[in-house]
């Protein structure tokens, strides 16, 4: 045991010093303001770290065991765990850990010193992460869950559009490291990349600039796009997922300039405390209406908003004062605005119902849900967009659609004719954080790309006016 202690002791000195000598003999050219390099030298540390223990690896012994068919205790024996010790193992795992399912392909790791037990891993095959057992002396002395690492670091992409913004993306915002290999070679490793251009291109396409482009008819050959993105990287399976959108801007050819920069800001209607992230227009303005036009992402419209109709199941003449969309069973429904769920059960004949009350006095509702979307409850703070529920037949409907309803002030209003009012603008205070932090992130994004992004041109207005005002 103090041997153990005492190898450890060196290869902390040996890790101390790599650390050191990486530090102060970074050369400064390296040095181009470029925020993954940080990242780099921990990478670089981290390499150094297993080089070291590698030379010490004499006293170390690392043996592996695969769980088949979702045996744990064949694996866990495999690995030359017996007895009590066998016993105590199986149980810290499935009822300290909570690892109650195994699945084909999970592995455990044992890694012994000098002939004893030191540690204990075992690596779920579908999570980023894995438990960990110490032991001492023979007996598990210490037990966790140990999420993987996950980095997020920021990406400048740029591309022309040559033909649709799909191929542009395909061909220019793959991150280079997206797999660990740094190319596609496997099956897995395309539906990587097919995953990752199209949650890209759904958040471009869809949420920043669905209400400024018509990406259908406005996109023309010789667009030009920039995107400042939010990447996750997973330093240990070497893979690069894509998180979010942060800045983008899209220039036509024809010379018009969409942008949308970002603001992160805790808004005033939301009990949570959680932090969120909107997208504004550089004067500040929303980049989003108020409410999407509809609350799922395709539909026919079955039923629209009237004061009178014949209702299909109860048979007599009820005003229709929602418009009911025709969608197959279990199609996603969107909450159209950002606000507070007020309802979420059910309902007489509406079935499966929830209610959002949203600022301005305005209040949406949803009927004949399947099922409703977890993590919800009475309260919750919905963004627009985001899944509340499912779509149903549930209480008098003749077959899947859902009923959406609109109320301003109390009274119903025509989702349809109700003009969608802009979501709020940002003002005061707000409004000079995000104008220094769009200034801040404009500047480092043009320092990423190494141009000059384009920015609107600045109208001289002034002299034309007073020579008219001469006149
Ligand atoms: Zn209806």
């Amino acid at each position: 045991m103090l041997r153990y202690r005492r190898n450890w002791a060196a290869v902390a000195l040996i890790i101390a010093t790599t650390i050191i000598t990486i530090l102060f003999t970074k050369s400064a050219d390296e040095d181009t303001g470029n925020p993954w390099v940080f990242y780099q030298d921990i990478e670089l540390m981290e390499n150094c770290r297993i080089e070291m223990l590698t030379i010490v690896a004499d006293t170390i012994e690392v043996f592996s065991s695969t769980i088949g068919e979702g045996f744990l205790g064949g694996a866990v024996r495999e690995l030359g765990i017996s007895g009590g010790q066998y016993l105590v193992t199986c149980e810290v795992l499935m009822d300290s850990l909570g690892w109650t399912v195994q699945r084909t392909g999970d592995t455990l790791t044992a890694i012994y010193n000098r002939g004893e037990l030191g540690e204990l891993r075992a690596f779920p095959g579908n999570r980023r992460g894995f438990y960990r057992i110490l032991f001492a002396e023979g007996s598990p002395c210490d037990w966790e869950y140990v999420p993987q690492e996950r980095w997020i670091r920021q990406r400048a992409i740029s591309c022309e559009i040559s033909t649709t913004v799909w191929e542009a993306l395909w061909d220019s915002a793959i991150p280079p490291d997206l797999t660990e290999s740094g190319i596609l070679i496997t099956a897995r490793d395309t539906s990587r990349a097919v995953g990752f251009v199209s949650e890209l291109q759904h958040e471009l396409t869809d949420r920043l600039f669905c209400y400024d482009i018509d990406f259908y008819y406005d996109v023309k050959v010789g667009d030009h796009l920039w995107l400042l993105v939010e990447e996750n990287r997973y330093p240990i399976d070497g893979e690069t997922g894509f998180r979010r959108i942060l800045a983008a801007k899209y220039k036509f050819a024809h010379g018009g300039l969409a942008e949308a920069f970002p603001f992160f800001h805790k808004p005033e209607e939301a009990e949570s405390a959680e932090i969120i992230l909107d997208h504004y227009h550089r004067d500040g303005a929303s980049l989003r209406t108020m409410f999407l036009k509809m609350p799922v992402p395709y539909g026919r419209i079955s039923s629209g908003y009237s004061s009178a109709r014949q209702h299909p199941v109860l048979g007599y003449t009820r005003a229709h004062r929602g418009i009911d969309y025709a969608s197959p069973l279990g199609t996603e429904i969107y909450a159209v605005g950002d606000g507070t769920i007020t309802l979420r059960g059910w309902s007489g004949g509406y079935g499966n119902m929830i209610r959002i009350r949203h600022a301005n006095g305005y209040e949406s509702g949803y009927g004949h849900m399947n099922g409703f979307a977890s993590g919800h409850s009475v309260g919750s703070y919905v963004r627009q967009g985001e899944i509340i529920g499912y779509v149903g037949s549930t209480g008098l409907s003749t077959g899947p659609h859902v009923h959406f309803e609109l109320k301003k002030g109390g009274s119903y209003v025509n989702p349809a004719t109700e003009i969608m009012p802009p979501a709020d603008p940002l003002e005061g205070t707000e409004l000079d954080r995000f104008l220094f932090e769009m200034s801040v992130i404009e500047a480092q994004w043009s320092m990423l790309v190494g141009i000059d992004l384009p920015a609107p041109e600045v109208v001289a207005e002034t002299e034309t006016i007073t020579e008219e005002q001469e006149e």
